[in-house]
């Protein structure tokens, strides 16, 4: 959903700020044997990473509210802005995984709701596909997320990919 005007104002300020930017970045990493962006962060309800990016201050009456977005939707206006962000309904993840930062084909890349239902619906029932996964998008996307994390690790069912990630193995990356 485009963000209203407030926010949108934050959310252009905080991606010229170089502390904003640090902390995105802060929370990926990547994991051996993936091409994935991999967040590290608080995950949402529909298991995809959600970045704190400022306090939108109110003008008159109502409270001063949190900006939250979604990671990878923040990672693709650092690429592209916000206005370009607004104008995209929906980012899919060519990868299948929702917790990646990666904006490029195969990855993060623009979509829409028909074609990411779409390509949900043909891929869910594939065997071993992640999107047919009973733990549920963010069950799943914890599950991925915590081995990866320094002091995580050891749960069951993570793909080989993030099993393998150990803290040793984990470096922040710089996009
Ligand atoms: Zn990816």
């Amino acid at each position: 959903m485009p963000l209203a005007e407030a926010p949108m104002a934050v959310l252009a300020t905080a991606l010229r700020d170089p502390n904003v930017v640090i902390r995105y970045q802060a929370k990926i990493v990547t994991v051996p044997g993936s091409d994935c962006l991999w967040w590290q962060g608080a995950v949402s309800g529909r298991g995809h990473g959600r970045f704190y990016v400022a306090t939108v201050v109110a003008d008159l009456g109502g409270g001063d509210r949190d900006l939250c977005v979604i990671a990878h939707r923040f990672g693709y206006a650092l690429i592209y802005g916000s206005a370009a962000l607004n104008a995209v309904p929906v980012l899919g993840h060519g990868c299948d995984n929702p917790l990646c930062q990666r904006i490029g084909p195969g990855h993060v890349k623009p979509s829409s709701h028909a074609q990411n239902r779409r390509a949900y619906l043909a891929r869910r029932s594939l065997a071993g596909n992640p999107l047919g996964d009973a733990r549920g998008a963010r069950g799943r996307s914890r599950e991925l997320r915590d081995p990866s994390r320094p002091g995580g690790g050891g749960r069951r069912s993570v793909p080989a990919a993030a099993a393998r990630a150990t803290t040793a193995a984990v470096r922040r990356v710089s996009l």
